[in-house]
């Protein structure tokens, strides 16, 4: 009877231990968990911003209600959505709270892509870009207009080198160092923007792609393809953003002028 009662003892004695070998192991694997640049949201509004965009993203993928279901299309979607919610108008007119995003969307995007989960890596990339070029065209005046094949690269290039490179060259750790190594040599692709590209997935080297010139913000695999798309690219896109680039471009040379009195 004894002997059993030590047995008990001795085996609810390294239970507890075992128990408080993997709570200590937990502790210390959140301490040392690299957060890749994010720190935790100080700022309540940003937060809520973020999971109501990505609750957004989950909505229109289950409504299944866009007629040709593509991640462009659910990003695009989502961010429309919370660009119309008046209560977000102070997020989208903040520098600084728009650069929180970016860090967390970065964060979120290197986790992803440290776990294999590329899609989700190149979604959240994808987000953290668009918030980037947002800041830099809209708020800050550094740039004429928002860099949309860059936008569009990051989710739909079919390389991992352009999503790993994006992430790699932002966060503050160390954390796609290794990953980096094994994906910078393979090529990075573009994506034509002429619909009817003949190019699987319409992806193709991205170095020997052409640039609308006017705009700089449509990449080509080859002259057809460009003329093809011209009058539907000049439409939607190319006089607007050549709008915005020839204002920019003045805004710049009064600026000059003004520092030169
Ligand atoms: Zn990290
Ligand atoms: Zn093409
Ligand atoms: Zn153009």
């Amino acid at each position: 009877m004894k002997a059993k009662a030590m047995a008990k003892t001795k085996t609810a004695v390294a239970e507890a231990a075992t128990n408080q070998q993997q709570e200590l192991s937990s502790l210390m694997q959140q301490i040392y968990m690299c957060n890749h640049g994010h720190v935790p949201w100080q700022v309540d509004i940003c937060a809520k911003f973020a999971s109501e965009l990505l609750n957004e993203y989950n909505a229109t993928i289950n409504r299944g209600d866009s007629p040709s279901p593509s991640p462009r299309t659910h990003t695009i979607k989502s961010l429309q959505a919370m660009n119309s919610k008046e209560e977000y108008s102070e997020v989208w007119n903040d520098a600084g709270k728009m650069k929180l995003l970016v860090a967390y969307f970065l964060s979120l995007g290197t986790k992803h892509a440290t776990e294999e989960n590329m899609w989700a890596a190149r979604v959240y990339a994808h987000y953290a870009c668009f918030f980037e070029e947002y800041i830099a065209s809209e708020l800050n005046n550094t740039q004429a207009s928002m860099n949309r094949a860059k936008m569009v690269e990051l989710l739909c290039a079919s390389d991992d080198h352009t999503l790993i490179s994006y992430l790699k060259h932002r966060i503050p750790c160390t954390c796609l160092n290794e990953m980096y190594k094994q994906v910078k040599s393979t090529k990075k692709m573009g994506l034509c923007f002429n619909e009817d590209c003949s190019h699987p997935d319409r992806m193709v080297d991205r170095d020997a792609m052409l640039n609308c010139t006017r705009c700089r913000s449509a990449n080509y695999c080859s002259r057809e393809c460009q003329v093809a798309d011209w009058p539907k690219h000049k439409k939607v896109l190319c006089d607007e953003v050549a709008k915005a680039i020839a204002s920019f471009a003045s805004e710049q040379k009064n600026l000059k002028l003004e520092g030169a009195n």
